[in-house]
């Protein structure tokens, strides 16, 4: 037996003007052939595809591992030429009997609005109907009739924070051998929600639901349980939230299943709305939430999540931390490489006026001179997430004005304490801290917090999910009207 494993990703914010290109690609994951020797976080579902299909004995060849940081729509060039470098792999490989694609789902090409439908729709055409194709993808991807005619597995991401990307790995692992094998049929059903929001299942009623889920598997014939929750920044015609089935050979189960877990979620509607408070609101609340418990309150700044495509570069919480004159508070990580680059210069202990953030647009607000002392300065810095490391490049903790701000010089969010407390920042010793993230920090901050508290502030990534202009969007969606089914 012969498995063939690739993995292309990126989440796209049509509306972001951070291009994706060549360069986005190989500052967070870029390999050809070789990904699983990484420890890279986002080569972990290829690792367990190769472990485990040698250790069924089976012959594995890898293609292209290739993942960037979420920003605009990738440059055309760049998506054709890694679906050509896929598709040569795989001619290259000769006769094979599965593909395993860990793909995003949101993915945006120039002239490409479903990039994964077109590459495993292309992968289709070259290996036949007979070849099983399984699929992982992020929860928050478009679920495209194209894809899902090309595929013949696919499994979602269950949790957000996604905790739990292995474990779907080994589904879709499991799944298409047991097809190749002939011991099951799978058959898929999607019931589009017509609802563009973000949800967030460490919290009820989404974790009941997710259990609900997981519960529903492995029994009368359902195979798997999917929730995709869209992409909201997505402008393109499919991104509405969807609940996959996969049921053994029973179309009617699948859709019957689906539909009764979208009518589940339709329900919960007004118990899921966005948690996020205005800033001056979340302040408020921080401060006297400050007073009574013990630890540092976490601020997420949902608004400027660069895991959303947002630049992580916003000010307009440091404009009113500063405003009120708010003192030991923890803020990061700002994009910001021109203000890390005249740190390196400087050196720690060095003391400089720099202009922090607002570089970007105007989703990133106005940018902020401060004189600060240049703490500490790390190279090539990693963070923890879920069981592997994301990269930072180079970190600077500044001082200034009271605020311990941490600047760094590759695009990401703030997924765990310890992109601080490598610098030597003591978090307990904080009021505040305000990380930017939608809800990856949860895991890593939730042990260490007295409470947290979801900001959503103007910035690229807003939770105002109504107002986001969603043109290509085929048809009405909550939370914009009512009563979608309805107005369709
Ligand atoms: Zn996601």
């Amino acid at each position: 037996m012969k498995l063939f494993i690739a993995c292309l990703g990126t989440e796209t914010h049509t509306f972001s003007a951070i291009p994706t290109g060549l360069e986005s690609f190989r500052e967070t994951m870029l390999f050809h052939g070789d990904g699983t020797q990484s420890g890279d976080l986002f080569a972990g579902p290829l690792r367990l595809w190769r472990d485990r299909a040698l250790a069924d004995g089976m012959e594995v060849v890898e293609s292209l591992a290739a993942f960037a940081e979420p920003g605009g729509p990738t440059v055309r060039q760049v998506y054709e030429d890694f679906r050509a470098e896929i598709l040569a792999d795989l001619a290259g490989a000769g006769a094979v009997d599965m593909v395993l694609l860990n793909l995003h789902g949101a993915m945006v090409a120039e002239g490409y609005d479903d990039c994964e439908g077109d590459l495993t729709a292309a992968i289709r055409a070259a290996v036949g109907e007979d070849v099983v194709i399984g699929v992982e993808l992020d929860l928050h991807c478009s679920l495209t009739r194209k894809l899902v005619a090309a595929a013949d597995v696919i499994v979602t991401f269950k949790e957000y924070p996604h905790v739990d990307v292995v474990e779907r790995a080994a589904e879709v692992y499991d799944l298409a051998l047991a097809t190749q094998r002939g011991e099951i049929r799978p058959v898929m059903a999607v019931h589009d929600c017509r609802m563009v929001h973000l949800w967030r299942t460490p919290f009820e009623p989404m974790r009941g639901f997710v259990d609900a889920m997981s519960a529903a598997e492995g029994h009368d014939g359902i195979l798997s349980v999917s929730f995709a929750h869209g992409f909201p920044w997505g402008n393109v015609p499919e991104t509405t939230a969807r609940m996959l089935v996969v049921a053994d050979g029973d179309g009617d189960k699948a859709r019957a299943t689906a539909a009764d877990f979208a009518g589940r979620l339709w329900a919960m509607r007004e118990e899921t709305r966005d948690p996020s408070l205005s800033i001056d609101a979340a302040l408020d609340r921080a401060l006297a939430a400050a007073e009574a418990g013990t630890g540092p309150v976490v601020l997420a700044d949902t608004s400027d999540n660069a895991g959303c495509g947002a630049p992580s570069d916003a000010t307009f919480i440091l404009a009113a931390l500063l405003e009120r004159g708010l003192t030991n508070v923890v803020s990061g990580v700002y994009w910001d490489p021109v203000s890390v680059r005249f740190c390196r210069e400087a050196g720690e202990g060095a003391v400089l006026n720099l202009r922090i953030g607002g570089k970007c647009g105007p989703s990133s607000g106005a940018p902020v001179d401060l004189r600060c002392e240049v703490r500490a300065i790390l190279t090539d810095a990693r963070q923890p997430f879920g069981r592997a490391t994301a990269k930072m490049g180079d970190v600077v903790w500044l001082r200034a004005a009271g605020i311990d701000l941490v600047i760094n010089s590759k695009r990401t969010q703030t997924f765990h304490p310890q992109a601080f407390e490598q610098l030597g920042i003591d978090l307990n010793a904080a009021r505040l801290v305000v990380v930017k993230s939608t809800q990856h920090f949860h895991a890593g901050f939730a042990p260490v917090a007295a409470e947290i508290i979801y900001v959503g502030g103007p910035g690229a990534t807003a939770p105002a999910f109504a107002e986001i202009p969603l043109s290509k969007l085929d048809g009405p969606f909550w939370p914009k009207d009512a009563d979608p089914f309805q107005a369709a």
